[in-house]
């Protein structure tokens, strides 16, 4: 079958020191159809200036590794945007000037505060901080789903949307999105709304959580409200994670009986057929 990681990073990230001439060979070794750097544009005021973003290397990059391994595997540009509406016309107006094949949502914030700094989270209970992470992600879909209607379809993905989980397991030992199945059901409803498609991001399964976010539950309620394709991306800092946990992704794929996993090629979305 052909599998796509559409969620990895590289040195044109600021978290990551990985050479995405690595990334490649790593992929084309695991035997993946291809790959999609996702790598961070840090638009939030806190972050901008670790932001390390600079599209004309990473662009010159990645063309270089087309050149030499473009036979072999398709090598996609993409970027992972943090959810700052504050800064919609500075965002707007990047993402139209400059080119991707992938263009992804995140949010790392609860309210305005950095969901993986542990001093945030000072005045909130797990409960409690779980559901405003996701309210913050239904404000951001809801978002895209307003620019969706003025400017056509800007964002494709939506990164790992129950991100919290990984915060909460890490600081307090407990995950608590599985009490919050009403928010979870209007997230998904407005990304369907919004043509965001939620990717399945297998990182957590290398940090100490059995379950991918989401978890099955949430895919399986995505594909009930109508839903018919994911994205896969294992959020690889280093190379050897690329591709990681990629077949437990895919048990949970077959458990909630998704029909395709959508890959993305110059915005546009192809969806691939899975065998059940
Ligand atoms: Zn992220
Ligand atoms: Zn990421």
């Amino acid at each position: 079958m052909k599998i796509y990681d559409q969620h990895l990073h590289s040195k044109f990230s600021f978290d990551s020191r990985a050479d995405p001439k690595d990334n490649v060979q790593q992929a084309i070794d695991c035997g993946l159809a291809g790959l999609t750097f996702t790598e961070h544009f840090d638009t939030g005021p806190e972050d901008w200036s670790s932001c390390v973003y600079d599209d004309e290397a990473y662009s010159q990059a990645l063309s270089s590794l087309r050149d030499t391994h473009g036979q072999d595997i398709f090598i996609g540009k993409g970027i992972e945007v943090d959810y700052a509406p504050e800064r919609e016309d500075f965002i707007l107006q990047f993402l139209d000037t400059h080119e991707f094949d992938l263009v992804m949502l995140s949010v790392h914030r609860f309210g305005q505060a950095q969901i993986h700094r542990k001093e945030n989270w000072q005045d909130w209970d797990v409960p409690r901080g779980t559901r405003h992470y996701l309210h913050t992600v239904l404000e951001a879909v809801q978002w895209c789903l307003k620019i969706k209607q003025q400017h056509g379809r800007v964002f494709d993905v939506l990164g790992h949307l129950d991100l919290v989980k990984r915060y909460t397991q890490r600081f307090f030992g407990v995950n608590e999105v599985g009490q919050c199945d009403d928010i979870i059901s209007q997230i998904l409803q407005a990304s369907l709304e919004a043509d965001l498609t939620p990717e399945i991001n297998t990182s957590t399964l290398r940090q100490g959580l059995n379950e991918p976010m989401p978890a099955l539950s949430t895919v399986h309620r995505y594909i009930e409200l109508g839903g018919m394709s994911v994205s896969l991306g294992s959020d690889a800092h280093r190379a050897a994670d690329i591709g990681a946990g990629f077949s437990q992704a895919a048990e949970i794929l077959r458990a909630a009986n998704v029909p395709s996993l959508a890959r993305f090629e110059k915005r546009v979305r192809h969806d691939i057929t899975l065998p059940h």
